[in-house]
C-alpha cells in the first residue's frame, strides 16, 4: 500500500503530523510519546542541527543560535514592520536576503526562512515514518487563512526542501472544521477561533451535509500567546530589576530564559489560580555572585494583562461577521483552536462575544493536523471514491464583480492609463481612502560543559516541559536511539539571488483599464471554479466527533474556501485596482485587459500587492510580472489580457495573452522574498547535503 499522506499543522510554537489511513485519522507521536513537535530548530556548537524537543531546550542555553517562532516571519519582507519587531524581540540574527526576504543568521552561516521551516518538517516526517515504518514524501501542509501569497510559496518551497511534496497548502480553520464537521451530514454555520502562539485567526463556515463553504475570514498574523508571554516576561524583568538593579532584557540569554519561564507561568495558570517560580542565577552581580528571580503570578493579574490583547481578536471577529453578514449569536457552534484557548480568560471572552459556549471535546492542538490528512486523503483517495474530485464550476455574474467592487475604486488619475476602449479617459484620485511549589530553572550555561561529542543529543535539563504541559500526556516511551541531525561540511552558502522587488519600474506602460474589471462580458464572465475533493471513508475519526462504528459511510466533503487579501496591480500614481477582491470564494479565476502605452512597446511590467489599502506602499507588495516579446505596434494597439488564477491551495498564478493574436506570453511572477525553482532545488540539495546524506 502507498504510504499515507501526512496532514501536517505546522505551527509557530508546535507541529503536529497525522495520517488518514482506512478508517481513522490518527495524530502521530515522535518515539519519547509526544504529539507536539516544537517548531524549533538549534544549531549547536558541536555541528549538529536539533530539531524539535531538543533544540526547545537549547531555547534556554543557547538563545542566539536557536531559532523558533519562524511562522511568524515566514515569506515577509525584511523591511517589514513585523520584522522589525522580531529583530528586537527576537536573540538569533535576522538579516536581510539579496531578495528582500529574512534571513537567519547562526554560527557564521545563513538560513532561508523556508529553509528553517524545512529542518522542522523534515522532524515531522521522521515521526511519521518512525510510525508507518516507510518513506514518506506527501503531504498537505496547513496555513494561517489569511496567510498571503508570499507566505503560502515561501511554505510550499520549505515542504520542497524537506523532500515532501506538498500537495495543497489548506487553510487552518477550514482544516479543523474538516475534522469536526466530516461525517456530521449537519447543517450548521460554525466559527473557527484560532488563537495561536503567533497568530489569529476566524473563520465561519457553513456546514451543509458534506459541503463545507467558508462565509468569509480575517486575521491577525501578528497576534499570538507569544505576546502574552512577553508582556508576563517583561514584569518578571521589572521586578528582578526593582530588587537587583539589573535589567535582565539587556542580557538576550537571560531574557529567554524569562520568556520561557512567563509560558510556563501562563499555560501553569490556565489550570490553577497562582503559580510561582524562581530562576537561578538569572544574572550575575558584583563579585560574580549569583543573582536570583523569585517570581508569584495569579490568574487574575495574568489576565487583566492579557485582557487587552484578547480583546483584539474580537476587533478581527467584528470584521469577519460584517464582511459575512451575520450576527455572532446567529452561529451554530464554535470551535476553538490553537494553545492559546485554552486560557480560561479567551474561554469566557469567546462565550460572551458569540453568546454560547466553544465546543467542547476538540483538542485545539491536534485538530488541524486531523482535518489536514482527512483532505490528504481524499486527494489521494482511489479513482472510484473520487467522483467529485473533479472540478466544478459555477459562473460568475457581472452583477457579483460590480458587488464585490469596493465603493471607492476610482480609476486611475493619470492619462497615461489608456483603456483600449477609452483610450485618454483620465480617471481621478481615490476620494477615501510549576508545579505547586517552585519551579526551579537551572542556571545560565548548566549542562553546556556535558554536552557528548558529535553525533549525540545533548542531555535534556531538568526544566519544566515549557509548551507541552497543555499537550497530551506522554505515551509510554518507545525504545529507540535518540535521532540527531548531523551536519557535514558543506560548501558556501548559494549565491546571491538576483535583486529586484523594490527597484522602480522605469518603462511601465501597462495599463489597466478603466473599470476594475473587463467591460468584454465574455472577459467579465469567465468562469470561476470551485474545487470539490472527495476524501476517505473515514468512520472513524480519533479527533472531534467520533461516528458511531455502524454509522452508513459519510458522503465526501466538498471543500469551498475564499481567498483572504484582494490581489491587484499597481495603476500610475501608486494607486491600487483589485483583480480578485477579498473573500472571493477559491478556486477563481480573473481577467483583466491591458494596453500598452508607448508605440513600438516591447514590454511591460506590472507590480502586484496584496491587501485592501487604495495605496499600493500600504499594502503588501507581492512582485512584479514582466509581459515581454509583445508586438511593436501603435499605443494601446496591443491589447494584453492578464488572468489571476488563485488555485485550491490559494496560491496565485499569472497569465497573460495578446487579445489579438491569441499569442501567449511569457511571465513571469517574481515574488518579494521568494525563490526561483532553481533556488529552491539549490535548496533542497544543501538541506540533503547537510542531513544524512541526502535522505
Ligand atoms: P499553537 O500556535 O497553536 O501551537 O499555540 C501555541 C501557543 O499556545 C503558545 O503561545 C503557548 O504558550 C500557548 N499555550 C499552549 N498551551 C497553553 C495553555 N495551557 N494555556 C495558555 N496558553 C497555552
Amino acid at each position: 500500500m502507498a504510504a499515507p499522506v501526512l496532514g501536517i499543522d505546522l505551527g509557530t510554537t508546535n507541529s503536529v503530523v497525522a495520517i488518514a489511513d482506512g478508517r481513522q485519522s490518527r495524530v502521530l507521536a515522535d518515539p519519547e510519546g509526544f504529539q507536539l513537535i516544537p517548531s524549533v530548530v538549534s544549531f549547536h556548537p558541536s555541528g549538529d542541527i536539533l530539531v524539535g524537543r531538543t533544540a526547545r531546550d537549547r531555547r534556554l542555553l543557547d538563545a542566539q543560535n536557536t531559532v523558533y517562532s519562524v511562522k511568524r516571519l515566514i515569506g515577509r519582507p525584511f523591511r517589514s514592520p513585523e520584522v522589525r519587531t522580531a529583530r528586537e524581540r527576537f536573540p538569533f540574527e535576522l538579516t536581510e536576503g539579496p531578495t528582500g526576504g529574512v534571513l537567519v543568521g547562526a554560527r557564521g552561516e545563513t538560513y532561508t526562512l523556508s529553509e528553517i521551516s524545512a529542518f522542522v518538517l523534515r522532524q515531522v516526517r521522521s515521526v511519521a515514518e518512525f510510525n508507518v515504518a516507510e518513506p514518506c514524501t506527501q503531504a498537505v501542509v496547513t496555513v494561517p487563512a489569511n496567510f498571503n501569497e508570499l507566505q503560502r510559496s515561501a511554505t510550499k518551497a520549505a515542504g520542497r526542501v524537506a523532500g515532501l511534496d506538498v500537495l495543497r497548502i489548506l487553510n487552518e480553520p477550514t482544516a479543523a472544521a474538516l475534522a469536526y464537521g466530516y461525517g456530521r451530514g449537519s447543517r450548521e454555520r460554525i466559527a473557527v477561533f484560532d488563537f495561536g502562539g503567533g497568530t489569529f485567526d476566524v473563520t465561519l463556515l457553513e456546514l451543509s451535509g458534506e459541503v463545507f463553504e467558508v462565509l468569509a475570514t480575517a486575521g491577525d498574523t501578528y497576534l499570538g500567546g507569544d505576546d502574552i508571554d512577553v508582556l508576563v516576561a517583561d514584569q518578571m524583568a521589572e521586578a528582578f530589576l526593582e530588587h537587583h538593579r539589573y535589567d535582565p532584557r539587556d542580557d538576550a540569554q537571560a531574557y529567554e530564559r524569562l520568556r520561557a519561564a512567563a509560558e510556563w507561568a501562563k499555560c501553569q495558570l490556565s489550570e490553577k489560580p497562582d503559580v510561582q517560580l524562581r530562576i537561578e542565577e538569572l544574572a550575575y552581580g558584583d563579585g560574580g555572585i549569583s543573582l536570583d528571580l523569585t517570581f508569584a503570578l495569579e490568574r487574575p493579574v495574568l489576565e487583566r494583562m492579557a485582557q487587552s490583547l484578547v480583546a483584539r481578536t474580537f476587533d478581527v471577529c467584528e470584521d469577519v461577521m460584517r464582511i459575512a453578514g451575520i450576527r455572532p449569536t446567529q452561529l451554530d457552534n464554535v470551535i476553538l483552536v490553537g494553545g492559546s484557548t485554552r486560557m480560561p480568560l479567551v474561554q469566557r471572552m469567546v462565550t460572551e462575544y458569540f453568546g454560547r459556549a466553544p465546543l467542547e471535546g476538540i483538542d485545539p492542538d491536534l485538530v488541524v493536523a486531523q482535518g489536514a490528512a482527512i483532505q490528504g486523503r481524499a486527494l489521494t483517495a482511489p479513482a472510484e471514491r473520487k467522483s467529485l474530485g473533479k472540478v466544478a464550476l459555477r459562473r460568475i455574474t457581472r452583477a457579483e464583480h460590480e458587488a464585490t467592487r469596493p465603493s471607492q475604486i476610482a480609476p486611475p488619475r493619470t492619462s497615461a492609463i489608456t483603456p483600449p476602449d477609452a483610450q485618454g479617459s483620465p480617471g481621478a484620485p481615490p476620494t477615501s481612502s510549576g508545579p505547586a511549589g517552585l519551579g526551579t530553572l537551572p542556571p545560565v550555561g548548566a549542562g553546556l560543559g556535558s554536552l557528548p561529542p558529535v553525533p549525540a543529543v545533548p542531555p535534556a535539563p531538568p526544566l519544566p516541559e515549557f509548551g507541552d504541559s497543555a499537550g497530551s500526556p506522554p505515551r509510554p516511551p518507545v525504545p529507540v536511539g535518540a535521532r540527531t541531525l548531523e551536519t557535514p561540511a558543506f560548501a558556501a552558502a548559494p549565491p546571491p539571488l538576483p535583486s529586484f522587488g523594490n527597484a522602480p519600474i522605469e518603462d511601465a506602460g501597462v495599463l489597466p483599464v478603466g473599470p476594475a474589471f473587463s467591460p468584454d462580458p465574455e472577459v467579465a464572465e469567465r468562469s470561476l471554479e470551485r474545487a470539490s475533493v472527495r476524501a476517505p471513508d473515514l468512520s472513524v475519526l480519533e479527533p472531534a466527533v467520533p461516528l458511531a462504528p455502524d454509522a452508513p459511510e459519510p458522503e465526501m466533503p466538498l471543500l469551498l474556501d475564499v481567498t483572504p487579501h484582494s490581489l491587484g496591480i499597481e495603476t500610475v500614481g501608486g494607486y491600487c485596482e483589485a483583480v480578485i477582491k477579498q473573500n472571493a470564494a477559491i478556486p477563481v479565476e480573473q481577467t483583466r485587459v491591458f494596453s500598452t502605452a508607448q508605440d513600438n512597446q516591447r514590454l511591460v511590467k506590472v507590480r502586484i500587492f496584496q491587501g485592501e489599502s487604495r495605496r499600493f506602499d500600504d499594502n503588501q507588495g507581492l512582485g512584479e510580472i514582466e509581459l515581454a516579446g509583445l508586438r511593436a505596434a501603435a499605443r494601446g494597439r496591443v491589447k494584453i489580457d492578464v488572468t489571476f488564477v488563485i488555485g485550491a491551495d490559494g496560491i496565485l498564478a499569472v497569465r497573460a495573452k495578446d487579445v489579438e493574436t491569441g499569442k501567449e506570453q511569457d511571465v513571469r511572477i517574481k515574488l518579494v522574498g521568494g525563490m526561483a525553482e532553481d533556488d529552491v532545488q539549490r535548496l533542497v540539495d544543501r538541506q540533503a547535503a547537510m542531513l544524512d546524506g541526502g535522505r
